[in-house]
């Protein structure tokens, strides 16, 4: 990357236009967009996005649906979310002891 956009990165299109905290906004969310994420299928960082909220492997060929920008959701990487799947999975264990 030149020199010109290294602190503005792919924002670094727009120019001095529309304000810095949207077009920061744009660069995070490109960034996700653009970059290599680990595929849920082989683990390895090959899943690229193919459009809106699908996204592929390029080593499996493993296709799937997931967040528009990522496809590791704001939702799954939460703290709040992480617990209440934990809980999900405990209560889910104690009904399946209780019925044997
Ligand atoms: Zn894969």
């Amino acid at each position: 990357m030149s020199k010109s956009t290294e602190k503005a990165g792919s924002s670094g299109r727009f120019g001095a236009r529309y304000g810095v905290v949207v077009r920061n906004r744009v660069r995070d969310i490109d960034k996700m967009r653009t970059s290599a994420h680990e595929c849920p299928r082989c683990h390895r960082d090959s899943v690229s996005r193919v459009s809106s909220g699908i996204w592929e492997c390029s080593k499996c060929d493993a296709k799937f649906a997931a967040g528009a920008y990522s496809p590791i959701s704001k939702k799954e990487t939460s703290e709040e979310f992480k617990a209440a799947q934990a809980a999900k999975v405990e209560s889910e264990a104690n009904v399946k002891t209780k019925g044997a």
